[in-house]
């Protein structure tokens, strides 16, 4: 997957990724292969994200490179890959837990997120994630993102070990 680097990280909506997709300079883009300008648009899926009140389902689009033949989703990096919570969630959830302060704020500002959620979430920090930002000296903050590709090549918080770089 290709993760498409996007200053806002609060600007989710099917129209924000819209968007980045169209200005998207697709022969400047790099394969999980290292080969450059090789992707295609190959058409979308749907992946559902809690959003506030509801499921929102996002549409993602999937490339296909002529080079590896492999297809690919680009990702908007608001989100994480696999999971449902997004990126900005799970940022607030582990600062949260990291400062001691109450979840609450959080589950009423989003609220398809209960405390197993966020206890999974917590579960999922602690066992892969901790001690990858510890060998850093990095910070759980909104900027962690960068350094997680850099080090790990995954989005922060993403678990499967499948090949993400990111496209900023
Ligand atoms: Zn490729």
């Amino acid at each position: 997957m290709i993760t498409i680097f996007t200053k806002k990280s609060k600007s989710f909506s099917q129209e924000g990724y819209r968007k980045t997709i169209n200005e998207l300079p697709f022969h400047k883009l790099s394969c999980t292969c290292k080969q450059k300008g090789t992707l295609i648009k190959h058409g979308y899926y749907d992946r559902s994200i809690k959003v506030s009140r509801f499921l929102f389902k996002l549409s993602i689009l999937r490339v296909y490179c002529k080079s590896c033949k492999k297809t690919h989703a680009i990702l908007p990096s608001w989100i994480v890959p696999y999971s449902r919570v997004l990126y900005h969630d799970h940022i607030s959830i582990i600062y949260s837990y990291l400062n001691n302060l109450s979840f609450e704020p959080i589950m009423q500002s989003n609220l398809l997120i209960d405390e197993g959620n966020i206890r999974y979430i917590i579960r999922q920090y602690l066992s892969h994630w901790r001690e990858r930002i510890a060998s850093f000296d990095g910070e759980v903050d909104l900027s962690v993102t960068k350094s997680c590709f850099k080090h790990f090549s995954r989005q922060f918080m993403q678990i499967k070990r499948t090949a993400n770089i990111l496209f900023s």
